[in-house]
């Protein structure tokens, strides 16, 4: 892994541990932005429901005034030691209870004594009990037509009241009253998904989905309102306990709340105010689905930031396995290029030992040729001068004893001498000199036939025999007639040379085409001659009978006329020597 690639894996790393951490700190806020979407939703429940609870309790307000005109209330009151009439009041009050379903139905006198009731056959009837204290009672008994009260004192059951005066003519006697189990008016929150609460101006809890929270207080008391419990008997003084709130404000209308009982639970608290009774309704909505809600959206969001960061993190590697390309490829070409000039500086070293040793074979070839030349010379010439030194020393000798003819014969020798040293040097001048000599058309036929004529001489003294068909048809050849016939002659003395000593040496002289081929039965080239044997100077031969010219001269005449020569050995022996001439057409024969 390179370091590109491991920045990019940090990079990724770093974003998603931020993005993890951003999220943390996120979670509290986004529940908080929950809660209070959740408290908006029961603020409007609560409304709805405040306005059931309030129709609930105003359908019965009516009753007790009802219920108080009948004639036998009064009666009973006025004459309230009348069994008979008690009796028939209580059964009365009985029937009515059972029709409107109310827990109870009873008839107080002026001083709060209950005279008749509902449940005068039940134990711990309200029969014989003073409710002077009651607020209900002494509302009733001021002439308000209807009256409430909750109150759970006397048979622990929480109960609704309503109450009304009864009057005789314009005096008010007594007071009617009916208790209504506080349970029948929970079909306001029925079905809800939360719980409710209703308490009074005290903070006292009236009624309350949760059994558990019944008559607990919701803030602490103060004396004063201690004193007033005990006094009113309204609620059981003795089970009122601080229900274990801890609140948090979530937005003006709605908090978060911790309820610590049997189960700690979390709330969000909102509540509605009920003016005419001094009542708060307050709802309390579990506060976990606010939270998963805000897992759930950070959960998506954190997908989201994942996928993102997943596609970056792709597009990244790709971007590194792309400069690692490059960066390969680069190196690649570079080394490349190094490779390909360290090769051009070997080659051109290479080169300039080759031009070097090339200089050095040149220079030693020359001193070779040298060498051999002058070896060749100072035989050639060495020898003619020590025969014109005796030749000389002779005729002095002669001519000191007057000895004339002697002396002449040798004069002529040394005469001789000098030509053939003459003839040596003209050979050679020849050689150095290559006069530009015209070539043009030849007929090969009749080059061949004086170069024969040449040969015949040496043939006569029996040097050997020459196989020769003269072709049938002209053939005309680009050169020069006295050059060509040299090499002609010269490739068939060494053919002779080379079967010197042989019995009945044969030479085969071919025209084939535009070709010239010599072939003999001698020793044949081997391939140390054949490497230099076109070099001037070069022979086999041994002194005085070659300057190993020949072959140098006639190559050389050959390209000349921009024809061939090569040597080869006969597959049955011998060596065969081939001139190759461009055609030519005819015209004149060149002037030599
Ligand atoms: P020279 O005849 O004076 O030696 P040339 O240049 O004619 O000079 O020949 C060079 C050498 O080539 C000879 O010395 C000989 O070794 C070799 N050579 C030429 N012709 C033949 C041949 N027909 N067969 C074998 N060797 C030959």
């Amino acid at each position: 892994m390179n370091v590109y690639r491991q920045k990019v894996f940090v990079l990724t790393g770093a974003l998603a541990l931020t993005a993890l951490l951003v999220g943390a700190l996120t979670l509290p806020h986004l529940q908080q932005h929950y809660l209070r979407e959740q408290a908006e939703d029961d603020t409007q429940l609560l409304h709805l429901a405040k306005q059931s609870l309030q129709a609930a309790l105003e359908r019965y307000a009516p009753l007790p005034a009802l219920i108080a005109e009948r004639p036998s209330l009064g009666q009973l009151l006025e004459n309230p030691d009348t069994p008979a009439l008690a009796a028939t009041v209580n059964e009365d009050l009985r029937q009515t209870a059972a029709m409107v379903h109310a827990s109870d139905v009873f008839l107080m006198d002026i001083t709060g004594r209950t005279i008749a009731a509902a449940t005068y056959q039940d134990d711990g009837s309200y029969v014989g009990r003073n409710f002077s204290h009651q607020t209900y009672f002494t509302n009733a008994l001021y002439g308000a037509l209807s009256s409430f009260q909750v109150s759970g004192t006397t048979t622990g059951e929480r109960g609704y009241f309503y109450a009304a005066p009864v009057e005789v003519g314009d005096r008010i006697v007594g007071v009617l009253a009916i208790k209504f189990n506080i349970e029948a008016f929970n079909s306001v929150w029925n079905g809800a998904s939360r719980e409710f609460i209703v308490s009074d101006t005290n903070g006292f809890v009236l009624m309350s989905s949760r059994p558990d929270w019944h008559f607990r207080a919701m803030r602490p008391l103060t004396d004063a309102t201690r004193r007033v419990i005990a006094q009113n008997l309204q609620y059981p003084i003795d089970r009122i306990e601080l229900l274990p709130i801890t609140t948090e404000d979530l937005s003006d209308t709605a908090q978060r709340v911790t309820i610590t009982g049997d189960t700690t639970d979390s709330f969000v608290m909102t509540f509605v105010t009920l003016p005419q009774r001094g009542w708060t309704m307050t709802a309390l909505q579990s506060t976990a689905p606010a939270l998963l809600t805000a897992v759930t959206t950070l959960l998506m969001i954190g997908l989201i930031v994942l996928l993102l960061i997943a596609a970056l993190l792709s597009y990244l590697l790709k971007q590194a396995r792309q400069k690692e390309a490059l960066i390969s490829e680069q190196r690649a070409k570079r080394l490349l290029e190094t490779t390909v000039s360290q090769r051009t500086a070997d080659l051109q070293k290479a080169l300039e030992h080759l031009k070097n040793t090339q200089t050095d074979l040149i220079q030693a070839g020359k001193l070779s040729g040298l060498g051999q030349m002058s070896a060749a010379l100072s035989h050639e010439f060495n020898q003619p001068l020590a025969a014109v030194k005796t030749y000389a020393d002779n005729a002095r000798a002669f001519l000191d004893r007057d000895r004339v003819a002697e002396a002449r014969d040798n004069i002529d020798r040394i005469s001789k001498m000098a030509d053939r040293m003459a003839s040596i040097s003209a050979h050679l001048r020849n050689f150095a000199r290559r006069p530009q000599q015209a070539t043009g058309p030849l007929l090969l036929n009749k080059v061949v036939h004086d170069a024969l004529a040449v040969i015949d001489v040496r043939l006569a003294s029996g040097a050997g025999r020459i196989d020769y068909t003269a072709p049938i048809d002209d053939v005309y050849v680009t050169g020069g007639h006295v050059r060509l016939q040299q090499v002609i002659v010269n490739m068939l003395n060494n053919a002779l040379d080379a079967m010197e000593g042989q019995t009945d040496p044969l030479v085969t002289l071919t025209v084939s085409g535009h070709s010239i081929v010599v072939r003999d039965r001698g020793p044949g080239v081997d391939a140390a001659t054949a490497d230099q044997m076109f070099d001037p100077f070069f022979t086999t031969k041994p002194p005085g009978k070659g300057l190993g010219l020949g072959l140098s001269i006639s190559y050389n005449i050959v390209t000349d006329f921009g024809g061939t020569m090569t040597a080869a050995n006969h597959p049955d022996g011998g060596a065969v020597f081939t001139v190759t001439l461009q055609p030519a057409t005819p015209l004149r024969e060149a002037a030599e």
